[in-house]
């Protein structure tokens, strides 16, 4: 091991490490500038318990309900060797495709380590890309990893890909319902994200054997059940500017050893518990750790992040708290009470708050003229 994944380990505690898939990648890229996120991602925290263990459980994600009714759609997608799915797939890409076979590489011979989920979906993967006799077509949670803050990170995947004359589709499964040809927007955006994420991975993947990227295709299919049944429907995401994003927060993302190098060397967020199973360190010491890793919390993170309600705790007062819109507003003015003595002229601006003030007591001039006016 190296020091940083000595480090990491030591962070995490002796727990086996939480694991990457597409959305916790997709929700990393959305708020790269949190060195928070990025140590406890990289060090695989389970950031759900520890948030619920200091008393700011997350509070999004899927229902139970929604979860279930999303594996009896997958699986009904599935079925007989994926015979639903391939008969979308011949109509929505046009494609004859006269035989088929599906590999599932959920499990490699009883053998479970990543490593070895890994090396199995790049020789099948690879060898599909060859188009040798027999390759395959669709590959079933084919284990993909890509770099995250400067260590490799393995994504649990939630998807198939789909070859056909060398050329690669990701294909995701979503159980929301596309409704008259019309579905959620920021589901299809989220889902979008999640699949450039995957396509970024499998190019990569392809990329170290030699072969060129585009043999995976910016089109992404997404299959989701039709109107209020449960039949299922497949529609093309062009993913290029997704792809773009994704490939530009991970290059802005600081290497994980750069940001432990700033961290007390015995800091951990360690939950062993006792012989009764109750974690042995107290919340206040695990919210004391907390606190040493710099947090950027903006309001997105309340839809993506297990620790936003504590991190929205800490940022109170914060104009940042307040999304990046207000912030851009108020450049220069960090505090909340500050941007309102300001507004109240109550208080001179500094010379780098000029903008923002002539900004502020526009507002409050308008909102005082309203106020007088329901008044009236
Ligand atoms: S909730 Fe906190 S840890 Fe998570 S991304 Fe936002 S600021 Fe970072």
């Amino acid at each position: 091991m190296t020091s940083t994944s000595q480090r990491l380990a030591a962070i995490r505690g002796g727990v086996e490490p939480a694991r990457h898939n597409a959305r916790t990648i997709a929700a990393l890229t959305g708020n790269p500038g949190c060195a928070r996120r990025a140590v406890l991602d990289c060090a695989g925290v389970d950031k759900q318990r520890l948030a619920a263990y200091v008393d700011y459980p997350a509070r999004f994600g899927q229902s139970q309900f929604a979860i279930t009714r999303g594996n009896v759609f997958e699986a009904q997608v599935k079925a007989n060797g994926c015979a639903e799915l391939l008969g979308l797939l011949r109509d929505l890409l046009d494609l004859s495709v006269p035989e088929v076979s599906y590999d599932d590489l959920e499990s490699v011979a009883g053998r479970e380590s990543q490593d070895v989920r890994y090396s199995r979906a790049k020789a099948l993967l690879t060898r599909a890309a060859a188009q040798a006799d027999g390759a395959g077509t669709l590959f079933d949670h084919p284990l993909l990893r890509l770099e995250v803050a400067g260590q490799q990170a393995y994504l649990e995947p939630d998807l198939i890909a789909f070859q056909h004359d060398g050329l690669f589709h990701v294909v995701e499964i979503k159980s929301f319902a596309v409704i008259d040809g019309q579905a959620d927007s920021g589901k299809v955006a989220a889902a979008a994200t999640q699949a450039a994420v995957y396509v970024l991975a499998m190019r990569e993947m392809l990329g170290e054997a030699g072969y060129d990227p585009d043999v995976v295709s910016h089109d992404v299919v997404l299959v989701c059940p039709r109107d209020f049944s449960n039949r299922p429907m497949a529609v093309r995401v062009d993913v290029r500017k997704q792809l773009a994003v994704v490939r530009r927060q991970l290059t802005r993302m600081t290497r994980v050893d750069a940001l432990l190098a700033e961290l007390p060397a015995d800091l951990t967020f360690d939950l062993a518990p006792d012989d009764k199973g109750v974690p042995t360190r107290s919340p206040a010491s695990l919210i004391a750790a907390l606190e040493e890793v710099e947090a950027r919390y903006s309001p997105e993170c309340l839809a993506s992040c297990e620790l936003a309600y504590l991190c929205r705790h800490e940022a109170r007062g914060c104009t940042a708290a307040l999304g990046k819109a207000a912030l851009e507003e108020m450049g220069g003015i960090d505090r909340v009470e500050t941007a309102l003595a300001i507004a109240r002229d109550q208080r001179a601006p500094a010379a780098d708050q000029h903008e923002a003030a002539e900004l502020l007591r526009a507002a409050a001039r308008l909102r005082a003229e309203l106020i007088s006016g329901v008044a009236g």
